[in-house]
């Protein structure tokens, strides 16, 4: 399943604060809008609506896609330093438990293939989808 929600946001621009939806997780199977909107870098941004500043939320993300059985997630790197960032894993990469409210999602077989920028997150997708799209070579 794909789940949102809200944060407390500050402008790095002009200060202004203000709640901004963001995603812990998208599936892109169950709802392709949501593949879209990750493509058009519309997925955990800031948009001010004061200065109309925009920037990426420093967020972590899990990309799922059911049908191409991968799911990749982006971790920024400043969790990097965060103990609780280590309990989400088992030392072979893997979820130790489902992410809250991604039961169904996180206690899949494959486990997730770890980003640290949005940017290889984008990448990352693009060449399984060209792998998938292989079909009969393999
Ligand atoms: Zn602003």
């Amino acid at each position: 399943m794909s789940r949102r929600r809200k944060v407390q946001v500050q402008c790095p621009a002009c200060s202004h604060e203000q709640s901004v939806s963001a995603w812990h997780s998208i599936n892109v199977t169950m709802n392709a809008k949501l593949r879209e909107q990750f493509f058009a870098g519309e997925i955990n941004v800031l948009v001010c609506k004061n200065c109309k500043f925009v920037g990426e939320l420093p967020l972590s993300l899990l990309y799922h896609d059911v049908n191409l059985k991968f799911m990749a997630y982006y971790i920024p790197a400043y969790q990097l330093e965060e103990d609780d960032l280590y309990k989400t894993f088992k030392t072979d990469g893997t979820f130790a438990s489902p992410l809250p409210g991604n039961d169904a999602d996180t206690a899949n077989p494959y486990g997730p293939h770890i980003v640290f920028s949005m940017r290889e997150l984008r990448r990352y997708v693009i060449f399984r989808e060209h792998l998938a799209g292989r079909g009969a070579a393999d």
